[in-house]
């Protein structure tokens, strides 16, 4: 099984992805927890070069998204295919959608291009169900920025850029309902988790 977490920032990804991966060990499944860019080394170092303040000069937005498409095809080789070849669950913190809507809807580039290269990328692979945050950009900022996330890279871009990310990701979700888990993310976090629990519950058939 394939669970993909996504949404904009401050939507609470990684509490919700963490509290999934408990319950499902807990039930003593085998499951990978991953994240997209960087849950490998090389994508450790493509995180570096894609979201990196330090160096001066942001990758200009086509070859941010061949970096983001490097950082995926590595990551569904050496990491997500081997652990859903041996039966594991994986859990993903990001996974094409957030091209889709960064790259694509963001920064404006085709979609239709950038769906293209996710899907050379990844060799196709879907995930089973896409768990989306839904968070207004201005709550979704501040939250992060109450946690000193990344303050200077959040705020060079501007609401409108978070805007059309956030309407990208519903866009998809509404084209594919049955694929996506569309949760408020302004609602308790044992809320949520609750919720998510269900679907998951209803698809491995516990
Ligand atoms: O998931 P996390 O908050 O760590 O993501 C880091 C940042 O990477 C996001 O805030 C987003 O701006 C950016 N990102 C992106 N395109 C992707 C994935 C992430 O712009 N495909």
């Amino acid at each position: 099984l394939f669970v993909v977490f996504e949404g904009g920032e401050g939507a609470g990804k990684s509490t919700q992805l963490a509290l999934l991966a408990e319950r499902l060990r807990g039930q003593g499944r085998d499951v990978v927890v991953t994240r997209e860019p960087g849950a490998t080394r090389v994508g450790e170092r493509i995180r570096s070069l894609v979201l990196g303040t330090d160096e001066g000069e942001a990758p200009s937005p086509r070859a941010e998204a061949l970096l983001y498409a490097a950082d995926r095809a590595h990551h569904v080789a050496t990491v997500v295919r081997p652990a859903l070849a041996r039966g594991g669950v994986v859990v993903s913190d990001r996974y094409v959608d957030s091209s889709l809507a960064y790259q694509g809807a963001g920064r404006t580039l085709p979609v239709d291009e950038v769906s293209w290269l996710s899907s050379w990328a990844t060799g196709g692979l879907k995930p089973d169900l896409v768990v989306l945050l839904d968070v207004d950009p201005r709550t979704g900022l501040s939250r992060a920025a109450a946690r000193n996330q990344a303050a200077d890279r959040l705020e060079a871009e501007s609401v409108a850029f978070h805007e059309r990310v956030r309407y990208a990701f519903l866009d998809l979700a509404a084209a594919d309902p049955k694929r996506y888990l569309v949760l408020d993310a302004g609602r308790p976090a044992e809320e949520i988790a609750r919720l998510v629990a269900r679907r998951i519950d209803e698809m491995l058939g516990n």
